[in-house]
C-alpha cells in the first residue's frame, strides 16, 4: 500500500492504524504456506496506492487515517509457541500508542494472540467479534492439538478473554465442526450465520443482523479467513471448501461492519501463496484491509458516506 515503514513502537504515537505481519503457519492441519501471507498481501497490486479513492464512501482511506506498516511479529520457524508470543508482543506494542493493529496472517491461529494483546488492553469481555471464515475454529483440539489454527475462537472463550455471546460467525460451510463442536457454540451462546443462509438472505441482511447481534459491545474486532471465499475467487489457502462468498460479497460485508461500528483490532489469514494463482487470493487479501480501512475512515467521521454520482445511492 505504499505506507511509510514505522517498525520502532515510540514512533507509533498518532498512527491510526498500524499493519503487522504474522509470518508463521506451524498451526496448520492440512498444507502449510500462508508464512508467506503477510508479503504477498503487501505485495499485491496496488496502483492508487496513498492516494486510493473509495467511490463508493467518499474517502480516502489512506489519507483520511494515519497508516503506517509496523514490519513483522519477530517470528521463528518451527516454534510456535514462541510465535504466538512475538505477535502477542507486537500488537500489544501497537495498542499501547491508541493505534489499531491489522494483523496479516498466518495461519488463524494467530487470532489468539492477537485478540488477547488488544483484551488485555481494552478489558476482558468487551470485545465483539465478527469472525468470517468457512469453518467455526471451535474445535477443543485439532488432531490432538489444543493449540492448532481451528481452535483459536474455542480457546479464547475458554479463556475468557471474548465471551461466547459476543462471537458471531460468518459463512460457515462444508463438513466441519462436528455435532461436538455445535453443542459447545450453542453452550457458549455463539451466533452462527452458514453460507445457506447468506445465499438465502442476501449479505446485506445478514450484516444487518450481524450488527444487531453485537449490539452495544464496547469494541469490535474483525478476523477474515481469507478461506471464507470461495476457491474459485481464493484458491491460495490450506483448506479451501467449494461453496463459499463471493470476494464482492466479503468486501461489502467486512466495509459495512468497519463503516457502523469501527474496530479495535483486526487479522486477515490464511492466504496461502504457493496455492495462489495469478496473486487472485492476496489480492483479495488486500483489498479486504482496504474496504476495511476505508469503512473505518467512514466510521470516524461519523458514519457519513459521499458515493460518487450520479448513480443510485450506497446501501451503506
Ligand atoms: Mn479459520
Ligand atoms: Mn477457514
Amino acid at each position: 500500500m505504499f505506507l511509510p515503514l514505522c517498525l520502532d513502537p515510540a514512533e507509533l504515537a498518532g498512527v491510526d492504524v498500524a499493519i503487522v505481519g504474522a509470518p508463521m503457519d506451524e498451526m496448520v492441519t492440512h498444507r502449510p504456506g500462508t508464512r508467506f501471507g503477510p508479503r504477498a498481501i503487501r505485495a499485491a497490486y496496488d496502483d492508487a496506492g496513498l492516494d486510493s479513492w473509495h467511490m463508493d464512501l467518499g474517502v480516502a482511506p489512506l489519507r483520511d487515517l494515519t497508516v503506517v506498516d509496523h514490519g513483522d511479529a519477530e517470528v521463528v520457524p518451527g516454534d510456535a509457541h514462541r510465535n504466538h508470543r512475538a505477535i502477542r508482543k507486537a500488537v500489544a506494542d501497537v495498542v499501547a500508542s491508541e493505534t489499531v493493529p491489522i494483523v496479516l496472517g498466518g495461519d488463524h491461529s494467530i487470532s489468539y494472540p492477537n485478540v488477547a494483546a488488544i483484551a488485555e488492553s481494552y478489558d476482558t469481555g468487551s470485545i465483539a467479534l465478527v469472525h468470517f471464515d468457512t469453518h467455526a475454529d471451535t474445535g477443543a483440539d485439532n488432531w490432538g492439538l489444543k493449540w492448532a489454527h481451528g481452535t483459536p475462537f474455542r480457546n479464547l472463550v475458554d479463556d475468557g478473554v471474548v465471551r461466547g455471546d459476543c462471537l458471531v460467525q460468518i459463512g460457515l460451510r462444508g463438513y466441519w465442526p462436528f455435532p461436538d463442536e455445535w453443542a459447545w457454540m450453542r453452550d457458549h451462546g455463539v451466533t452462527w450465520h452458514r453460507m445457506d443462509e447468506v445465499f438465502e438472505r442476501g449479505i446485506d441482511d445478514v450484516i444487518d443482523d450481524v450488527l444487531d447481534e453485537i449490539g452495544d459491545a464496547p469494541h469490535v474486532f474483525m478476523s477474515v479467513d481469507i478461506d471464507v471465499l470461495d476457491p474459485a475467487f481464493a484458491p491460495g489457502t490450506g483448506t479451501p471448501e467449494p461453496g463459499g462468498m463471493t470476494t464482492r460479497e466479503l468486501l461489502r460485508a467486512v466495509r459495512k461492519v468497519a463503516s457502523a461500528r469501527g474496530f479495535v483490532g483486526m487479522d486477515v489469514v490464511e492466504v496461502s501463496p504457493p496455492y495462489d494463482h495469478a496473486g487472485i487470493t492476496a489480492q483479495a487479501a488486500h483489498r479486504v484491509v482496504l474496504e476495511a480501512l476505508a469503512g473505518l475512515a467512514v466510521n470516524r467521521r461519523g458514519g457519513k458516506t459521499r458515493p460518487e454520482r450520479p448513480g443510485p445511492p450506497s446501501a451503506l
